[in-house]
């Protein structure tokens, strides 16, 4: 790679969302979700902290046009989503296999049962195909709520933490322009959100860069977590 690909980036800041372009498949085994057992309440998209799994809303002709292996099924509790359909979309090669969606999933009889990677390759196509053809709707929900929070576009998306990781899970409910890179080293604590958010609103240029990522290490050392740490 000649140095000249670098340029304008001698300051050392780089894109944000590139983790979006690094499909791992790392997991061993991978959420499948069961339309039929599933009450649309939204908890797995809420708990997964790497933002792997996700509701979408369809209008028939985007079910109509989607891969044979996508289903979607009448939407349930959702006044707002009157001639849509709904359909919990897992990224098979971004899930870390941490199985927290479907340990939290309150279905009767579970409505995500975990399974080889390898059953789940249908699910790469269904997934580009739910984030490159749906088109975005508006939130039929309160937005402030569980299952309304989730229909919105998570703004830390594929941390490369470990499976499960507590932190990087709340992270990734931010629903603010918070566009620090997938191994952000914010922590949880909503002070140190805010003040991220306030130094890195868009375009995020070297020095508000470098002074948010200061406050995320003054937090890090008070918080002194070793695994964490690793990440930067
Ligand atoms: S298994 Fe873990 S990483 Fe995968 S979708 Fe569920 S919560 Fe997310
Ligand atoms: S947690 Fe279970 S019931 Fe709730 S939306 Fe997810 S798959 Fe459906």
């Amino acid at each position: 790679m000649p140095v000249s690909v670098f340029n304008g980036r001698e300051d050392g800041t780089f894109p944000c969302g590139t983790a979006a372009y690094e499909k791992r498949g790392v997991a061993v085994d991978v959420p499948e979700w069961q339309p039929d057992k599933c009450i649309q309440c939204n908890q797995c998209s809420y708990v997964c902290p790497h933002a792997s799994i996700r509701p979408f809303l369809l209008t028939e002709e985007e079910v109509a046009a989607a891969p044979e292996a996508f289903n979607a099924v009448a939407p349930k509790g959702l006044k707002g989503a009157d001639g849509l359909k709904f359909r919990m979309q897992v990224s098979v090669l971004d899930c870390l296999g941490c199985g927290s969606c479907a340990e939290v999933c309150p279905a009767p009889g579970k409505a995500l049962i975990m399974k080889p990677l390898a059953t789940q390759e249908a699910e790469i196509d269904n997934w580009d195909y739910a984030v490159d053809k749906v088109a975005p709707k508006a939130n039929p929900a309160n937005k402030g709520t569980v299952k309304g929070s989730q229909f919105e576009q998570p703004l830390l998306e594929f941390s490369g933490a470990c499976a499960g990781c507590g932190e990087t899970h709340a992270d990734s409910h931010i629903k603010a322009p918070c566009r620090r890179p997938t191994r952000c080293r914010a922590e949880t604590s909503a002070p140190v959100h805010a003040e991220i958010i306030s130094f890195a609103a868009p375009p995020i240029n070297g020095t508000a860069f470098r002074e948010a990522d200061a406050s995320c290490r003054r937090q890090q050392s008070r918080q002194s977590s070793q695994c964490c740490q690793s990440y930067h």
